[in-house]
């Protein structure tokens, strides 16, 4: 059932129609079928894509919330007041360590992108890639070798630092070196504040390019996928409302998240509208979202060329990280190289 007001929602919302995407439907029915041929029809130019953690769980990278994991228990011994206290400032200035602890256990470079981020590859290989939003800070978006001119970490990444205090930028490489030498990276230039990646913290403002991409980005999309988020936080959850009034959107998750709300509409949130009778274009396809990825290349007839380019990944573990289960007492210099078993933690290449 639909509670949404159709002329309310033109009313509130925010979006501006460019006159090429202004018309539709474009489904011929809101299902996977009328995906799939949307997506075959050669209409579908620019697509979107939204992602949050659940596409990257397939790839190995430890859940520090996970009891009964080393990262767990690691992190156990700070008595953290919530796990999400790590990426609090008032808790980062006066108990640094953990946040470093977790740092070092998922920096970049250590795991290969899933199935989803292959999927989102696949779609710049055949053109249609507009942009990928993502919240995840892991960068597994770069690891499967999605252009990071298609990228926007909404949450930020590793790629830069600067010290909390004056604000100085440090070097990547610079703060890694600390990191992996299990020194709290000071800031060189005050010499008091603590330097930390890039990575937005609860209560800190998002990248200016994520807002000045999204601007132009969403209005002039086709078509819109978000996978593996469970749309909960803004501003990033209020992007699919920034499509065009007709413009196609997906969500491909476990499960049906991100549906229109009351409270949503007052914000000028345009939530989703799956199963209303005046659905024409949002689709909802429920499950692993891995397996729903398979299952689409498959319909698209797109499975050679997505076997191919995950047989052809380049990816290589980052030789001057340490093995992720290292004994930190005795975690070796940062120049000091590993084992060649890179892909002993990407996932599985099925056939
Ligand atoms: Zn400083």
């Amino acid at each position: 059932m639909s509670f949404i007001d159709q002329k309310l929602v033109k009313e509130v919302s925010q979006v501006k129609l460019s006159p090429d995407i202004g018309s539709g439907p474009f489904l011929s029915s809101p299902d996977m079928k009328g995906l799939v041929d949307y997506m075959k029809s050669g209409r579908c130019k620019r697509v979107i894509v939204m992602t949050g953690a659940g596409v990257s769980v397939a790839a190995g990278i430890p859940d520090f919330r996970t009891p009964g994991t080393g990262l767990y228990y690691n992190l156990q011994k700070y008595k953290l007041p919530s796990p999400e206290a790590i990426f609090t400032l008032d808790y980062f200035r006066r108990n640094p360590q953990p946040f470093f602890v977790l740092a070092k256990e998922l920096y970049p470079g250590q795991y290969d992108g899933t199935k989803c981020h292959y999927f989102i590859r696949l779609l710049h290989e055949k053109g249609m890639l507009l942009r990928n939003y993502t919240q995840n800070i892991d960068t597994l978006e770069l690891s499967t070798g999605i252009p990071e001119d298609l990228l926007v970490f909404a949450h930020g990444s590793y790629a830069s630092a600067s010290c909390i205090e004056c604000k100085h930028p440090h070097s990547r490489e610079w703060v890694q070196k600390e990191v992996f030498s299990d020194r709290i990276p000071k800031c060189e230039k005050c010499e008091r504040g603590l330097v930390k990646p890039d990575i937005v913290f609860f209560g800190e403002n998002l990248p200016d390019r994520f807002f000045d991409l999204a601007k132009t980005d969403f209005p002039k999309a086709d078509l819109l996928i978000v996978m593996g988020t469970s749309l909960t936080v803004y501003p990033f959850a209020g992007l699919i409302s920034k499509v065009g009034f007709n413009t196609p959107r997906v969500l491909i998750n476990r499960d049906p998240v991100g549906a229109a709300t009351p409270m949503m509409l007052m914000r000028g949130h345009l939530g989703f509208d799956f199963g209303g009778n005046q659905n024409t274009r949002d689709v909802p396809l429920l499950g692993d979202c891995q397996e729903t990825v398979e299952q689409l290349v498959q319909l698209l007839g797109w499975e050679d060329d997505f076997k191919n380019l995950m047989n052809s990944s380049t990816f290589k573990k980052d030789a001057s990280i340490p093995s992720p289960s290292s004994d930190s007492a005795s975690a070796p210099s940062v120049s000091s190289s590993i084992s060649k078993t890179e892909k002993s933690e990407a996932p599985k290449k099925t056939q």
